[in-house]
């Protein structure tokens, strides 16, 4: 499984850090971890009620206060696609909020440069280093006012068309529950004028209705999860229909309670439906379960066959935004997996 090519499409940036990194961060900067970072980890979780999540987002400011500068948002990028690496991705797509670390480096530009430009030097040594290649996508905040949202996407826009050398995507994160989806909808219009693929998180804490509502008014290319838009053969048929990819996190959905239990993930109805499909692992740091991780959950627990496996990760590529040559390498690649004897 770990030398089936993948690409990850769904990894947060400050989710994506290494325990020890965290706990280093920490020491250097005097601050004092959560236990459930230190000796009580992994962390315990469910986001099914609101306490949930709130227990959730403390966990998640917690991680994220301890990176205070450049050095720090240098290493997060630089590990993040040495582990990824490490599990067989060969593309990595980091999903960053650049508004939390903009004070420490001296507002929201030099925040995105400084993860731009490690992405490149990543992007440079990747042959000899073993590291994903990395793709940059910027995130706006649902908690935040719609407008802030307007000026990363304009941010995001100015970076947009380089290839891995730029950012790639516009996305959009945090409590499904809060804000009005068509409020973002200038953002995503500006976004989409610029060619960034658009990623909105949707139909992880609400329904399809929810869901529907997103791929009306931002129009999106990937859903992070979706994974509830099997509660309405409609949407979820609109999805397949509109060719929407789904970014989707089983590991993710059940330390945050939005499934029970593993099995519960919908994920051979999601197959079955002929949706596009690209598992992601969300937030690593806080569910202590990575890419390699979701695979092995497709193959035992929900059965998939080597050919479905193969089909996953032909899907993270082709909805992906990994230059050309990558995409092409990879899918050959992906053949010569699945027709290597066992
Ligand atoms: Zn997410």
């Amino acid at each position: 499984m770990r030398a089936l090519p993948k690409a990850h499409l769904h990894l947060h940036f400050t989710g994506s850090m290494r325990v020890e990194t965290v706990r280093d961060m920490a020491l250097g900067h005097g601050m004092r971890l959560p236990d459930s970072l230190r000796g009580s980890y992994p962390p315990r979780l469910s986001a099914a009620d609101e306490r949930g999540w709130f227990r959730f987002q403390r966990l998640y400011d917690a991680a994220r206060h301890c990176v205070r500068g450049e050095a720090d948002m240098r290493r997060i990028v630089r590990e993040a696609a040495l582990d990824d690496g490490a599990e067989g991705s060969r593309w990595l797509e980091i999903q960053v909020d650049p508004t939390s670390y903009a004070p420490f480096v001296g507002g929201i530009t030099p925040a995105m440069e400084i993860v731009l430009d490690e992405a490149r030097s990543v992007n440079a040594t990747a042959d000899e280093t073993g590291s994903a290649r990395v793709g940059v996508l910027m995130a706006a905040s649902r908690i935040r006012h719609p407008l802030e949202a307007r000026t990363l996407a304009r941010l995001a826009a100015r970076y947009a068309g380089r290839g891995p050398e730029g950012v790639v995507g516009f996305g959009l994160s945090n409590d499904e529950r809060r804000g009005d989806t068509p409020d973002f909808a200038p953002a995503f219009r500006i976004a989409e004028r610029a060619g960034l693929a658009l990623v909105p998180h949707s139909g992880e804490l609400l329904g399809p209705d929810s869901v529907a509502e997103t791929l009306e008014a931002l129009r999106p290319d990937r859903l992070g999860h979706g994974v509830r838009s099997v509660e309405d053969p409609r949407v979820l048929g609109a999805i397949v229909e509109a060719g929407v990819a789904l970014e989707v996190c089983p590991g993710s959905n059940v330390s945050l309670g939005v499934y029970r239990e593993d099995p519960d993930v919908p994920l051979r109805t999601l197959v079955e439906a002929g949706a596009t499909i690209a598992l992601g692992a969300d937030d690593p740091l806080l569910f202590a379960s990575r890419l390699l991780d979701q695979y092995e959950t497709a193959r035992t627990v929900h059965g998939l066959d080597d050919a479905e496996i193969a089909e996953l990760a032909r899907g993270s590529f082709r909805a992906s935004r990994a230059p050309r040559e990558v995409v092409d390498t990879a899918l050959a690649d992906i053949d010569a997996w699945l027709s290597a004897p066992a």
